[in-house]
């Protein structure tokens, strides 16, 4: 199928790409690695008057570590850098192991962190990774930049909270207070595959005792799912066989799976028990935590 005609432009600077978004009036998309938004455009589910290419923009495909921990990560950030940041594995466990998982490596090497959050896709890794940490998104539109917590960047299944002249120009990772520990887990049914299930879990540790805990599902709603109440149980706790397992009967019954040709809603709800066990189990090992 052929795509819907459209126009394009290349914008240079940030503020000619907000001006031509305005310009839009909604008619107009943003293009960034494309991974997601060309095949929409290529099966006519998108047909936008307008792409608007921020690949010509300078200073968003920053990756920066800061001294204090925390991470700002460009919009062009593409996943395969995320993928080979040591900084990112040294600081941020759960982001580390998302990154590999993302799609196949010529999706990795186009495709941005910050995308795959605008796109809002229910069962993209990278919105469970960053809930998991708190992190939020900052935008910049006509009226100047702000910043949005994922929590409410999110409004439903590929939708958003942007407006149509807002630009998201990086995503931030919060510095841990704590010892830093986590992981991530997905089901899919080959190498490259969306999730069938997964999970992201994301604590910090003072001592033995966890003091910020974030767990957060894919797969297994209409949108990313935030399991507070499972990361809720964790906070104060030694990470004990007790304490797993409760986090884990939360974890699962915070999921809202559908049943489908990826499997039973039971099954999914099964394995979010499964991987959520699994990650906490594995950070009792010292060699899961970062410095
Ligand atoms: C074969 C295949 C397999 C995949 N598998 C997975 C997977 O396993 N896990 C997974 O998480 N993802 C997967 N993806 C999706 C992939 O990760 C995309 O790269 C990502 O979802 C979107 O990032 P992008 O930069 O390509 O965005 P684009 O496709 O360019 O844009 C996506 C949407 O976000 C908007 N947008 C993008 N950037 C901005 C911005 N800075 N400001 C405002 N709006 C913006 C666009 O207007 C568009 O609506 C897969 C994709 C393919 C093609």
């Amino acid at each position: 199928m052929y795509p819907s005609r459209f126009a394009y432009e290349a914008p240079s600077s940030l503020d000619e790409a907000i001006g031509l978004l305005h310009q839009g009036a909604g008619e107009a998309k943003v293009l960034a690695g494309g991974q997601s938004l060309v095949p929409l455009i290529k099966l006519r589910f998108a047909s936008p008057e307008l792409l608007v290419d921020i690949n010509r923009l300078p200073g968003l495909d920053t990756l920066d570590v800061a001294a204090d921990g925390s991470i700002r990560v460009g919009a062009l950030v593409r996943h395969r850098d995320l993928e080979r940041s040591t900084d990112l594995a040294r600081v941020q466990p759960v982001m580390a192991a998302a990154a590999p998982l993302i799609a196949d490596p010529i999706v990795r090497t186009r495709g941005t962190l910050v995308g795959s959050l605008c796109h809002a896709d229910p069962q993209g890794d990278w919105a469970a990774a960053v809930t998991a940490v708190g992190g939020h998104v900052v935008a910049q539109g006509p009226g100047g930049r702000r910043t949005i917590p994922i929590a409410d960047f999110v409004t439903g299944p590929f939708q958003n909270v942007l407006a149509y002249d807002e630009v998201a120009v990086e995503a931030v990772i919060p510095a841990p207070t704590g010892q830093v520990a986590g992981g991530f887990l997905k089901l899919e049914r080959r190498v490259g595959d969306f999730a069938t299930a997964g999970t992201a879990v994301a604590l910090e540790l003072t001592g033995d005792r966890v003091s910020r805990a974030g767990i957060a599902l894919t797969g297994v709603g209409s949108r990313t799912i935030d399991a507070r109440a499972a990361a809720d149980s964790l906070i104060g706790q030694v990470l004990s066989a007790q304490a797993i397992a409760q986090a884990a009967d939360l974890a699962a019954e915070a999921a809202q799976p559908n049943s489908d040709h990826r499997g039973s809603a039971a099954y999914k709800r099964h394995v979010i028990h499964t991987f959520v066990t699994r990650i906490l189990t594995r950070i009792t090992t010292t060699s899961e935590r970062a410095a």
